[in-house]
């Protein structure tokens, strides 16, 4: 199976029911099949043929699932670019992928700048801004009657997914079409299961990036019949406002927009009531969150884990997992779930296994893992490794009796102090679950004395509660060497370009915060 087998056998199957929607376009399956085609024949009729690199810049939107969809058949290498990072980061992209191709929607702020100043050979505008390349719908016009695509070698590339390196400079994980197969076929079986069958359509809602973790499920709703709903930019009020009115039944967020949530009162959230999945990923939930995710959002609640360069998910919390978590048994609701039986997931120390309840380096090998980065032999920045197939993830944990898996945080943010090692996860863990605490982050200072020093930043809606109350108050709840020897109250914690706690800009923040008040 190719993806442009499940573009076009969705299209046999579900015709004139709507695929995608926007809030300015509409495609049905059938019209999304025939553009996807058609943009892919197009692109090889511009000169831009297999194996060529495209870098994307565009929103929430159809166009960006159109594309994805057109450059996967077409056999070329989707770059795409996260719209909120800034013209500094798509030109370091740039640099490192140089690609034949730009696509691109030119209303997007500094696009427009970024666009005219480019180096790269043809530009794409979704638009229909004038610039001196073609718009998507003239590159779809110049497709070749009968174009038939070659099926791309499931070991060939289909995309380099860029994040941030140790050093600043983006790097580029390489994407191969069998990762993105063993993605769909880990979603349908394990994320998904059982929520598409019988009962009204399925809706699913891109809430977040459709470029990102969202866009893992544009293939499974694509498969099942979904409708997908694409919304850009979109707060946490507008997104409640989006489930009542598209009907959603599945959405998947990361955990600071599920915190957002809980802001809202039960009537407002009654409408995710009825939903069938809230997926979170990317980032630990503190444990209080999930609960009151389960009472007050829904009780169809799943987790899943992975990285850009193993391909979510690897392991998955089920919705009976959180029924049991919260009813009976909490320690599962810290863990990341089991292993899918696909993705080889095991712990090392030292390069030895690790025996369950031993905590090592979560390491994965499998369908699910890339084949490397982009450039790899000339960089030395690049903080996860890949040996002989297997990727040491940079992520810390072990495996309990029963197979779950706890992670307790990356390697990197490990903070160590007074020569003990301490996870920044348990403290944020003590802290969040203080009466009044909403978000919570925790990281460690240099200490002449101590080596490390262990500070948090926190958020609170409610104006009773005091640096000094909390930091009393995780006193109670730590063992002394795990307490933070200052807690400072925040409006709101820093964030990634896509939503998860920034910790390095909020060490920087908390040492600011600690200089000032001593
Ligand atoms: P990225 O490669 O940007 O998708 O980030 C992947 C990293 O996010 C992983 O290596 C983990 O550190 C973290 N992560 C992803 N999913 C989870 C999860 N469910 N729970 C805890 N951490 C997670």
């Amino acid at each position: 199976m190719s993806i442009a087998d499940v573009v076009r056998t969705a299209a046999d199957r579900y015709g004139p029911a709507v695929a995608l929607a926007d809030d300015h376009a509409t495609r049905t399956f059938t019209e999304l099949s025939d553009r996807a085609h058609a943009l892919a024949g197009g692109l090889h009729n511009l000169g831009i043929t297999a194996g060529t690199t495209v870098v994307v810049l565009l929103g929430n939107s159809v166009a960006a699932v159109e594309v994805d969809l057109a450059l996967a058949i077409g056999g070329l290498v989707r770059v795409a670019v996260n719209p909120r990072v800034g013209p500094a980061d798509w030109e370091r992209i740039v640099a490192d992928c140089t690609p034949g191709a730009l696509i691109v929607d030119t209303g997007i702020d500094g696009a427009a700048e970024f666009t005219a100043r480019t180096i790269v050979p043809t530009v794409i505008t979704a638009d229909g801004a004038s610039s001196n390349g073609p718009t998507l719908d003239e590159v779809a016009a110049r497709t070749p009657r009968h174009a038939k695509m070659p099926t791309p070698d499931a070991d060939s590339l289909c995309a380099l997914h860029y994040s941030s390196g140790t050093t600043g400079v983006p790097k580029g994980a390489r994407r191969t079409h069998a990762n993105r197969l063993a993605s769909l076929q880990a979603m349908r079986e394990h994320v998904l299961a059982g929520t598409l069958d019988g009962g009204d359509p399925a809706v699913f809602l891109h809430a977040g990036p459709v470029i990102h973790t969202s866009g893992l499920f544009v293939l499974p709703f694509l498969e099942a019949g979904g409708r997908q709903i694409l919304l850009d930019h979109v707060g946490p009020a507008g997104l409640i406002d989006a489930v009542a009115a598209h009907s959603v039944t599945h959405t998947a967020l990361v955990p600071t927009v599920v915190a957002r949530l809980l802001d809202f009162d039960d009537a407002r959230l009654s409408v995710m009531r009825r939903m069938r999945m809230l997926a979170y990923a990317g980032a630990p939930m503190p444990v209080e969150h999930i609960r009151q995710a389960y009472h007050r959002i829904t009780p169809n609640l799943v987790q899943y884990y992975g990285m850009v360069e193993a391909i979510p998910p690897l392991t998955v919390l089920t919705a009976d997992d959180h029924r049991r978590g919260v009813l009976h048994d909490a320690d599962v609701l810290g863990t990341v779930g089991r292993a899918c039986p696909e993705a080889a997931v095991e712990f090392r120390a030292d390069d030895v296994c690790c025996p369950d309840g031993e905590i090592g380096e979560l390491v994965v090998s499998g369908a699910a893992v890339s084949p490397g980065y982009h450039n790899a032999g000339t960089r030395t920045d690049l903080g996860k490794s890949h040996v002989d197939g297997f990727l040491y993830s940079g992520d810390l944990g072990y495996r309990d009796a029963g197979g779950y898996i706890h992670l307790t945080g990356r390697s990197k943010d490990m903070i160590i102090t007074g020569g003990y090692n301490v996870y920044p996860r348990e403290v944020e863990e003590a802290i969040s679950a203080i009466p009044g605490v909403d978000d919570v982050v925790v990281v460690g200072l240099p200490d002449e004395l101590w080596g490390q020093r262990i500070v948090a930043a926190y958020t609170s809606a409610d104006a009773g509660v005091t640096d000094a109350a909390v930091l009393a108050d995780s006193r109670t709840r730590l063992p002394d060497y795990k307490r933070p020897k200052a807690v400072h109250r925040v409006d709101r914690l820093p964030l990634t370009a896509l939503g998860k706690v920034d910790r390095a800009a909020a060490a920087e923040l908390l040492d600011g915060l600690v200089a000032a008040a001593s």
